[in-house]
């Protein structure tokens, strides 16, 4: 610790140090850049960002958190910015954006007071403050909704995927959030592992299903086999059903017609028997996740028996879970004990490939959901957008609690801030204040990308508060209205997350008043985690640039 109690970054200690002022300017410099640059999309009416990483496969987008991963951000302070913000992410799954310019705001409003003679040492103690005010003002402002309430959970998932996902299945993908959040709660608890999502390109968005029960990419091996077995009793297979013996390098020496065919009847009686243990179960369905005889898998398809192979060890586990079914390592220890239910198995077949479903399994932790679209971009989108909505969806059903969107919150929380702020006197009343300006860059950018007056936006808001603590903007005519009203609500968490992430972004820049810097060819033998030092030019943030 140096002096103040303020860290310092050290890296090597012999090499360049940039100091005091000098690193303070440049690291708010890089956390504005990052600001900048997603700043455009904020909102409904974000604007887009193309990325193209370096194979040339481009990707659309206007969601934070995707162009903040998939950029290369190369500056260390940029990248401490854009890991806060991303621990947001998994968090919350939501506000990313928000949290980045919330950031780049209260750094702007620093400098300024930095620069008035502010320390700032000063500036992050209001700041701290400010934080913990704000999210007292929140906590005041959440409205309780239960899960029974299923139209505002509707909403919520709406609101948290409005803007990137076209109008047209804005309402689908909100809806399928809530259907499988709603499924696999568990004592008031989500776990979205057991919400499958799987792809399939070529059909028809409105195809897109919700199944109760699993999807695994996998057919029959044989291509005839009936699309339907009600009432499968599954064996679950977690070894190759193969004899090996052909497979292995050894040198066999047959000499004669007879030898052959007697080698040939061998094999095959060892495949048979590997079958029959499957038979002798009572299973009429096998999932095998290692290779399987295609002389196993003929006997077992003209016996009745479904059966598929190198199924992946998560969709084995899945099938496991949802079938109450015993995974099988050694063949021979296979009885009708192991087999998994469900009620019904059902594949749909094009060619080669497919799908499998296991339908209205009884013990089933797991939901699946197969989004169907016209083209390989199409399809990610709406994945991105299921992603955000089934995490909103999962905080409100965690948490019960939801607050107005459109920027309403900010308003109420910068109004709070204002009148605490007079009370604590002082210099920390003045980063108090630039806090509170600082939040209100969120509705302030909402209105921007709007194509609105942000002035007249705030000022209406702001005005419209002192009746409806719940008013945010209609971004079609800028006018300061009820956001309950017009369901656009966001979670609790999200916001609170919001704050807490951006103002923590903020003060780790504000603390550093050191940055000591090794030479690069005296890191070669640094360990990759540790590379976030390595960056070469002190001056100037360099964003956006690939490896
Ligand atoms: P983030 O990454 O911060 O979630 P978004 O681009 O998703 O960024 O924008 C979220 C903001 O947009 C939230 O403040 C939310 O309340 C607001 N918002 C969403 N839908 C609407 C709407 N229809 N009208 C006004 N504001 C909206
Ligand atoms: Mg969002």
């Amino acid at each position: 610790m140096a002096k103040g109690g303020q860290p310092i970054i050290i890296v090597d200690p012999r090499k360049e140090q940039t100091k005091g002022r000098d690193a303070l300017g440049m690291n708010i410099a890089a956390a504005k850049a990052v600001a900048s640059i997603v700043k455009s999309t904020l909102g409904p009416r974000g604007m887009d960002k193309m990325l193209v990483n370096p194979l040339g496969d481009v990707t659309i987008t206007n969601d934070g958190a995707t162009i903040l991963h998939d950029m290369s951000i190369e500056h260390p302070t940029a990248k401490m910015v854009v890991e806060v913000a991303q621990s947001l992410e998994s968090s919350a799954g939501d506000g990313t954006t928000s949290s980045v310019v919330f950031t780049g705001a209260l750094l702007e409003k620093a400098e300024d007071l930095i620069e008035k003679g502010v320390h700032p040492t000063t500036v992050v103690k209001g700041y701290r403050f400010a934080a913990e005010k704000a999210v007292e003002i929140l906590e005041d402002l959440a409205v309780p909704v239960g899960v029974e309430d299923r139209e505002l959970l509707v909403k919520v998932a709406e609101t948290s995927v409005t803007g990137k996902a076209s109008e047209k299945y804005r309402r689908l993908v909100a809806e399928l959030s809530v259907n499988a959040v709603l499924a696999v709660r568990e004592r008031g608890k989500v776990d979205l592992k057991h919400v499958i999502i799987s792809k399939d390109i070529g059909g028809r968005i409105d195809d897109t299903e919700f199944v109760e029960g699993i999807v695994i990419d996998k057919v029959s091996l044989e291509r005839n086999f009936p699309s339907r077995i009600e009432n499968p009793r599954i064996a679950i297979i977690d070894a190759p059903m193969e004899t090996g013996k052909t497979a292995t390098k050894a040198k066999l020496q047959i000499n004669t017609v007879s030898e052959i065919e007697k080698f040939v009847k061998e094999e095959e009686a060892a495949l048979f028997e590997i079958a029959d243990y499957v038979i002798r179960a009572g299973a009429n369905a096998v999932f095998c996740s290692k290779g399987m005889d295609d002389k196993i898998a003929d006997y077992l398809q003209s016996r009745g028996i479904y059966a598929t192979r190198r199924v992946k060890a998560e969709d084995l586990q899945r099938i496991v879970e949802a079938t109450g079914g015993r995974p099988v390592r050694n063949i021979k220890e296979l009885t009708q004990k192991e087999l998994g239910n469900a009620g019904l198995l059902e594949q749909d077949r094009d060619g080669d490939q497919g799908k499998t479903y296991l339908r209205d399994c009884k013990g089933a932790k797991s939901v699946s959901i197969v989004i169907r679209g016209g083209t390989e971009h199409v399809v990610d989108n709406v994945e991105r957008a299921l992603d955000d909505a089934l995490k909103v969806v999962k905080c409100v059903v965690e948490d019960g609690k939801i607050v107005a969107g459109g920027g309403a919150t900010e308003i109420e929380v910068a109004l709070g801030l204002r009148s605490f702020a007079s009370s604590i006197g002082g210099r920390e009343q003045m980063a108090i204040g630039a806090f509170a300006e600082a939040i209100e860059e969120v509705p302030r950018t909402i209105a921007r990308n709007a194509g609105l007056d942000t002035i007249d936006s705030i000022l209406n808001l702001r005005a419209k508060h002192a009746e409806d603590k719940n008013a945010g903007l209609n971004i079609l005519t800028g006018a300061a209205e009820d956001m309950f009203g017009k369901g656009v609500v966001d979670p609790l968490r999200v916001k609170v997350n919001t704050i807490k992430a951006g103002s923590e972004a903020a003060v780790m820049v504000l603390r550093v008043d050191d940055v000591l810097r090794a030479q690069r060819r005296d890191i070669q033998d640094v360990k990759p985690e540790h590379m976030a030092s390595t960056y070469d030019g002190m001056s100037a943030p360099l964003l956006n640039t690939r490896r």
